[in-house]
């Protein structure tokens, strides 16, 4: 490269410069291959759309997974959130604590069982609720505490187990980020009263939507499987099964299934999770390497006690080492191709919440703060070294243009 050119290559996109990349890269993908489709097609073939043998054995595999009794499989990681909640009996009035910085679904499930979300402060390194955050929120009304292991990272589950049971307080793990991960070397699954998941194509593994809770309790999981099912006390099979055709509605459920279609997928899906746990891993320690001494940004902190799913790879920008805010450093890297994310705005400075629950800036300053300085670099298993390099050029670059 002549010196002019190697120049004009350094002027950022955003102001008229050659981006990085020629076509840009998302955070995430989903990974599906020949063996997914073949997978489906034959599910497809079968007797059994929904509510077939293909729910049970997929939920079999979890189980098996996660080392848990019971895994219980929805359409969302949604519906298992709803699903948890609902088993414990949450009504108007009670308390459940979540962390600031998650998905809107953690702290809805909570809404849509008519409880009360109350919002804990993470640890501003890790992005995990802190737990002493958490004793802060407890009150008398307090029912439940939701876990996000975020980016894939668990959770500090022996002192939120510790907090919750000298309380009678349950404990679920939203590990929609963290399928395959362990904490002291219990798989995530077993670590919560009940542990949710995710299987949207973003998620470690995908049924297009879909969801599983896992549990070791079997009054629980009755409860979710009856939930799912409009709170219907049999279904469809076990009806057949049985030779019996009648059925009662004993509360009021949902159609919360996830279809055999869905399962089958999962179940090809689950087969590859080594495979995708690899490669994350192996995406992760390329960005370690590449950021070890980088002054604008760093990499969030991870725990020596604790595997890790990397389904995001965050990092915190510096606001001292910059010159600009996230906002527009995160806009010059996605005109480099580089399609970097922000997870997650607050969810207690949503509007919704701010109205209904009279939540405010302040609540939970160090989410807050994080959430202005955080991005979610692409990491997922159809990137090529090839793509991990461009990300990390393209950083550079933009830290090059506003870095003090
Ligand atoms: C994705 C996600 C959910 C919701 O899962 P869906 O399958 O999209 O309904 C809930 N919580 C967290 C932390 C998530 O990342």
């Amino acid at each position: 490269m002549s010196s002019q050119a190697q120049k004009s290559a350094e002027i950022l996109a955003i102001l008229g410069g050659v981006p990085v990349r020629a076509t840009p890269l998302g955070y995430g993908h989903q990974s599906v291959d020949e063996s997914d489709i073949r997978a489906v097609a034959e599910a497809l073939r079968s007797d059994w759309l929904t509510c077939g043998p293909g729910v049970q054995a997929f939920e079999e595999s979890i189980a098996n997974t996660c080392k848990a009794k019971h895994a219980i499989a929805v359409n969302s990681g949604t519906a298992a959130l709803h699903a948890a909640v609902h088993a414990l009996g949450i009504s108007p009035g009670d308390e459940v604590i979540v962390p600031a910085l998650t998905f809107a679904a953690t702290s809805n499930a909570v809404v849509y069982e008519e409880g009360t979300p109350v919002f804990a402060d993470v640890d501003a390194e890790t992005l995990l609720i802190d737990p002493a955050s958490v004793a802060d929120k407890v009150t008398d009304k307090t029912k439940a505490v939701i876990a996000v292991d975020y980016a894939g990272q668990p959770c500090d589950y022996k002192a939120l187990r510790a907090l919750c049971d000298a309380r009678g307080i349950a404990l679920i793990a939203d590990a929609c980020h963290s399928l395959g991960a362990s904490f002291e070397a219990k798989p995530v699954g077993t670590l919560a009263d009940m542990s949710t998941f995710s299987f949207h194509p973003v998620k470690p593994l995908t049924t297009g939507e879909g969801g599983m809770i896992t549990t070791h309790s079997a009054d629980l999981a009755r409860r979710m499987r009856q939930f799912r099912n409009h709170g219907i006390s049999t279904d469809v099979r076990e009806r057949e099964l049985k030779g019996a055709w009648g059925y009662e509605m004993t509360e009021l459920g949902y159609n919360y299934r996830l279809s055999d279609i869905a399962c089958t997928l999962g179940m090809s899906q689950l087969k590859r999770l080594p495979e995708f746990l690899e490669r994350r891993t192996q995406i992760a320690s390329l960005y370690d390497a590449a950021f070890a001494t980088t002054e604008a940004y760093r990499p969030l902190e991870r725990l020596a006690d604790r595997t890790h799913a990397h389904h995001l790879y965050v990092v915190h920008l510096d606001d001292k080492k910059l010159t600009c805010d996230r906002n527009t450093f995160l806009g010059a890297l996605r005109a480099e191709g580089i399609l970097a994310n922000v997870h997650y705005p607050p969810v207690h400075l949503h509007p919704y919440y701010q109205d209904n629950f009279d939540t405010r800036p302040g609540l939970c300053p160090r989410a807050e703060f994080a959430a202005n300085w955080i991005l979610s670099l692409p990491i997922h298993c159809e990137m090529t070294n090839e793509d991990v390099r461009s990300v990390v050029v393209g950083l550079s670059k933009v830290a090059g243009y506003y870095g003090r």
